[in-house]
């Protein structure tokens, strides 16, 4: 019924009604919310969402972690679903494709930044967010993500994604799997390196598969045994619960921890010409600090952080991910599990990625 609707709006032109689950401030809980969004443009494309991963970014943004949090809500940016309609100038995609979104809907296309297709940083501070953001492409109304059954982005911010895909799988790999593929890349890993995977959830998990198929050895770092089992299932050397406990000394270090730690220790287990990538954005409140002595005594050693990926990239990881078979720990809730799967992603509570199935929407 909603999906009939969607094609008669695009049919007429008009705005598409959406239906999602949004939070109204910082400390509410999830709840049913009927919105709308911008009529498909000749560019864009209008797809129907089948799977959203929950990223720990949804968590900071829901609760205005970062900033002030634009009200009504509706996280998400993993997201997987079936192109239903396609605008006049789209050359991309076909009704009936499968198509992934991740964290970025569109932005200026201009700047060096977009022309290296590194869209995330937008010299012209157009890089429209998926959710939680000022579209200024359309008069600045806010957007809205994929806790949702549809979305209308520009085809350029979507990627294409097989029919044989496994979409519950892909999702995730829009957010966690483009940033932590991408540092691994920009540091060139490689066969033999040593390689760390601090914080081992939804991000860590990808971080290391993708690490270990570049042909690194890889130790991961928790706050607790709990995952040693799987973690060493999956092809970790060690799991670590303290950086104290650890005597070896890594080439590259990924840093996904979403609240507050001692980030020189990681630093003091680089080697020499080591580089740390730092991804985890714990909330502001909670300052993280590196130790400026500590560091140019390390020279030699480069720490930097990371913003997900630009949208070749994404593509590229994308392809990757389905060539090598490497995918998401996933698993599968539906939208009145939202409220617990956050309270679990707080309190140490889940194991990796949560997945909305977004047919559990129509019940
Ligand atoms: P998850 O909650 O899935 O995973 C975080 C993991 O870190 C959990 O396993 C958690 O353990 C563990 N952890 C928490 N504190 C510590 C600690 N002190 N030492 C070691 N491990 C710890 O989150 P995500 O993987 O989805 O996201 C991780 C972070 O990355 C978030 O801050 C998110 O906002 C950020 N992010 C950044 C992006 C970027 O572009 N830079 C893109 C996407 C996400 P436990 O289970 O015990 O809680
Ligand atoms: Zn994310």
């Amino acid at each position: 019924m909603l999906l009939q609707d969607n094609l008669q709006e695009v049919k007429e032109g008009r705005r598409i009604t959406a239906k999602g689950y949004a939070v109204n401030h910082k400390n509410d809980t999830f709840k049913p919310f009927l919105f709308s969004r911008h009529a498909l443009g000749e560019n864009d494309i209008l797809i129907e969402i089948l799977f959203a991963g929950i990223c720990h970014s949804d968590i900071h943004s829901a609760r205005s972690e970062w900033r002030q949090g634009i009200y009504p809500m509706v996280p998400g940016h993993e997201i997987a679903g079936k192109v239903v309609a396609v605008g006049s100038q789209v050359s991309k995609f076909k009704v009936g494709d499968y198509a992934g979104v991740g964290c970025m809907v569109n932005s200026c296309g201009e700047c060096e930044a977009c022309k290296r297709s590194q869209e995330q940083f937008c010299q012209n501070a157009k890089t429209i967010f998926t959710y939680d953001c000022k579209d200024c492409f359309h008069d600045n109304e806010p957007t809205y993500g994929g806790y949702s059954n549809n979305i209308v982005v520009h085809e350029k911010f979507a990627v294409n994604v097989p029919q044989n895909a496994p979409l519950e799988k892909v999702a995730p790999l829009l957010c966690a799997g483009i940033t932590t593929y991408s540092p691994l890349k920009f540091s060139g890993v490689k066969k033999g390196d040593k390689v760390a995977v601090a914080g081992f959830g939804g991000l860590g998990v990808m971080a290391m598969k993708y690490a270990l198929q570049m042909g690194a050895e890889v130790s991961v770092f928790a706050r607790n045994d709990k995952k040693r089992d799987e973690a060493i299932q999956l092809g970790a050397k060690a799991l670590y619960v303290s950086t104290q406990e650890c005597k070896e000394r890594f080439n590259f270090l990924i840093s996904t921890i979403p609240t507050g730690y001692d980030v020189n220790s990681y630093i003091d287990l680089l080697e020499f010409g080591g580089e740390m990538a730092i991804v985890g954005l714990p909330p502001v409140e909670l300052k993280t600090h590196i130790d400026l002595t500590r560091l140019v005594f390390a020279a030699g050693k480069k720490v930097y952080g990371s913003l997900i990926g630009g949208m070749k990239e994404t593509q590229e990881m994308l392809d990757f991910s389905l060539k090598h078979r490497i995918y998401p720990e996933t698993e599968i809730i539906g939208v009145n599990d939202i409220n617990q799967a956050y309270e679990n992603l707080t309190n140490g509570k889940a194991k990796f990625r949560y997945v909305i199935d977004m047919a559990s929407l129509q019940n």
